[in-house]
């Protein structure tokens, strides 16, 4: 079955392992836009992460990982909430030229001016509170490799990914040394050999097998000899969480003067969705009317870009 998240405990080794393969999630979001394939494979590989990285958090919210890119990518964009439920978008630079074989590093980190960010916004965020957010320069020439680097320097925690994805599937594996809460002191040590044996059984894992190769049956070739305890599978679906009311406030936040501006040029304001396409039309009467219901409001204080 795809779509869906598996969770491995290695309790010998103090290590866990997060599985997933994603189709018709992985379909919803390529298929909104008709990215060069080069581009699909590192959003694919960030979307499979960040559904890993967010099934890996006792978080109730939204995880979201940002690209800054000083190539052909501007910015990438995944966000999986604590439900599973994910989207993700690109935005690529005026006249990108993009090769079939670009790497990751040409596509966002050509000059070295890359910027990796994850973004932890909670669902019942109070008031004024910020999200947490934590940015590092990118580095590395893969995805997976500038997600390790984000891990190991943020958030201390080993944590090794392999990351594949074309036009029909992403899919990722995961081995993350087992975080140790509220300062209780584990009582097993870091098993260093443990963590090598696993990492060497992950690294076996050849591209095409991963991608067509369900969870279940990924974790039973690779760790069979290991013993893992699994928690039950996980569905993981796509989901916007884009709205009138949202687009609303974000019109609010411009101010009258720029809507009236772009009324003069327009019979309406329209604002698509860049992450599921959909699209807000708002007539100038419309427009009239979200200034007369609104007291001084806060603009929406999420990432940029995000509806
Ligand atoms: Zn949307």
């Amino acid at each position: 079955m795809t779509d869906t998240l598996r969770t491995l405990i290695f309790d010998q080794s103090s290590c866990r392992a997060h599985l997933v393969q994603l189709t018709e999630a992985w379909q919803r979001v390529v298929g909104n836009n008709s990215y060069p394939s080069a581009v699909q494979k590192v959003l694919g590989e960030l979307v499979a992460a960040s559904a890993m990285l967010s099934a890996s958090l006792k978080f109730e919210g939204s995880l979201i990982i940002q690209i800054q890119g000083d190539g052909p990518i501007r910015l990438l964009v995944a966000e999986c909430n604590s439900r599973l439920g994910l989207r993700a978008t690109v935005k690529l630079a005026e006249n990108a030229v993009i090769e079939d074989n670009s790497t990751f590093k040409d596509l966002v980190n050509a000059r070295g001016k890359g910027i990796c960010a994850i973004i932890l916004d909670p669902r019942n965020r109070l008031p004024g509170q910020a999200p947490y957010q934590g940015i590092v320069p990118l580095a590395g020439h893969t995805v997976a490799d500038s997600l390790e680097a984000y891990m190991h320097s943020s958030e201390q925690l080993e944590t090794h990914l392999v990351l594949n994805a074309d036009s029909n599937t992403a899919a990722g594996l995961m081995l993350q040394q087992m975080p140790q809460h509220g300062g209780v002191v584990s009582t097993r040590e870091f098993d260093a050999d443990g963590w090598d044996r696993l990492k060497a059984l992950v690294n076996t894992v050849q591209s095409d097998e991963h991608l067509a190769t369900d969870t279940d049956e990924l974790a039973r070739r690779l760790f069979w000899e290991e013993d893992p305890s699994g928690l039950a599978e996980r569905p993981v679906h796509f989901e916007c969480t884009c709205s009138r009311d949202k687009v609303s406030r974000m019109l609010v936040s411009l101010g009258q003067t720029e809507l009236n501006d772009a009324l003069s040029e327009n019979p309406t304001v329209e604002i698509q969705c860049d992450f599921c396409n959909a699209n807000y039309s708002f007539t100038r009467d419309e427009c009239d009317e979200l200034f007369v219901d609104s007291s001084p409001t806060q603009p929406e204080s999420g990432p940029p870009t995000l509806h």
